[in-house]
């Protein structure tokens, strides 16, 4: 299947053969007929699918031939869960967008940040990518109208409601005119995003794409079990041995992240946090340097690993396990992205064996744990 087949215009094939975007990925081929066509979608997709990529080029497309709204009236409304998301999306939008004949608006906004550039930056803006809470602010300053919106998307939409943005999606849904074509995105199909499914989609075609067992058969996954206090020197130890020059570690708290970072800078390691207690510019900078290889560990939290978007990872540490399986696929899937593969490292002390394999189970793959004892951390 080539991208060819799936009803694009010529400017867009362009766009995506510069983006080196060859083949679609499963996402992309299933969903960019449907959206197209003006049908509302049901997404069920991981970070790592392609799911980006599969609204972006079809609303591209669409806005092509729409004519340009009034000024501050959006045409497109992108809502998602975090900053960092919100940042990311609008970027690939807008690479997009820079290879076209007909250049087309994006914005990304969000909260942390002051809202005054975000208000001057509105002006002809078509496409909108925006955190629930900041919109509705813009919305009430009258910077932006939603009067106009004919797409709606909501990536991650699990993640949304999980964080407790269900009434702020519903004020927003109020605002937007009744007939337009939605997009939903997420990575599970829970009770809680089918009854918010039920209410917003009208008659969607649902997709499903089993990305996890895909995505674990290409990663190497390792686990040591370890006794607490030696979670530290075996972290450096194997950074070490693996020579590990690009190394994501998940802790499942900020104090840890923090914690952990100090400890690898006291033993002369360029490290940086990344969680829900840094400043906006703070992340955006960790997560800069770690990009181009200035920092060499990024110790993060679940809730900011959605949608960290760096294509070839080779080594995700797990420091502590996560509460949740999913969240552990979701982990150490950032090393098998893009059909690239890579290596999963758990650290599992004794009260976190019985989750681990809990775990496994839920995987439907085992993973040996290597004992560490006798493993000599001296100097560490
Ligand atoms: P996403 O799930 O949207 O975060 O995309 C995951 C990664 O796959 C991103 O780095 C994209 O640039 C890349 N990607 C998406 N679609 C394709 C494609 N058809 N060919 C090559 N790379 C792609």
């Amino acid at each position: 299947m080539s991208f060819n087949s799936l009803g694009l215009s010529r400017d867009l094939l362009y766009a995506l053969e510069k983006q080196f975007y060859t083949q679609p990925y499963p996402i992309q081929e299933q969903a960019i007929p449907e959206i197209l066509k003006g049908n509302d979608i049901l997404g069920i997709a991981q970070t790592g699918s392609g799911k980006t990529a599969s609204f972006v080029v079809p609303i591209l497309q669409l806005l092509q031939s729409k004519p340009i709204p009034k000024n501050r009236h959006i045409n497109t409304l992108v809502l998602v869960p975090t900053r960092e998301l919100a940042i990311q999306v609008e970027k690939v939008f807008k690479a997009f967008s820079s290879l076209m004949e007909q250049k087309i608006k994006s914005l990304a906004v969000y909260g942390g940040v002051s809202i005054n550039p975000q208000m001057i930056q509105l002006q002809g803006v078509e496409i909108l990518v925006a955190t629930p809470g900041r919109l509705l602010e813009l919305v009430a300053n009258n910077s932006v109208f939603l009067t106009d919106v004919s797409v709606l998307v909501l990536d991650e939409a699990d993640k949304m409601l999980n964080l407790g943005f269900k009434e702020e999606m519903g004020n927003i849904l109020k605002l937007l005119p009744k007939k337009r074509q939605n997009l939903l995105f997420s990575a599970t199909l829970g009770s809680d995003i089918t009854s918010f499914t039920d209410v917003l989609l009208n008659n969607p075609v649902k997709i499903v794409i089993e990305q996890e067992s895909q995505n674990l058969d290409l990663i190497t996954q390792l686990a040591y079990s370890v006794e607490e206090n030696r979670k530290g020197p075996l972290l450096r130890y194997l950074i070490n041995t693996h020579e590990m020059k690009q190394v994501l570690v998940f802790t499942s708290s900020v104090f840890r992240s923090d914690a952990v970072v100090n400890k690898l800078i006291d033993n002369g390691y360029t490290a940086t946090a990344m969680h829900s207690k840094k400043s906006q510019g703070g992340r955006e900078d960790a997560l800069r340097k770690f990009k181009n290889g200035e920092v060499q560990i990024l110790v993060a939290t679940d809730l900011m690993s959605r949608g960290i978007d760096i294509p070839f990872l080779p080594f995700v540490i797990n420091y502590e396990l996560p509460r949740s399986p999913k969240d552990y696929i979701h982990r150490i899937g950032r090393t098998g992205r893009a059909e690239n593969a890579g290596t999963a490292i758990s650290l599992v002390n004794e009260e976190e064996k019985h989750h681990f394999g809990v775990i496994q189970k839920k995987m439907k793959k085992q993973v040996a744990l290597i004992p560490s004892d006798e493993i000599d951390l001296k100097g560490y």
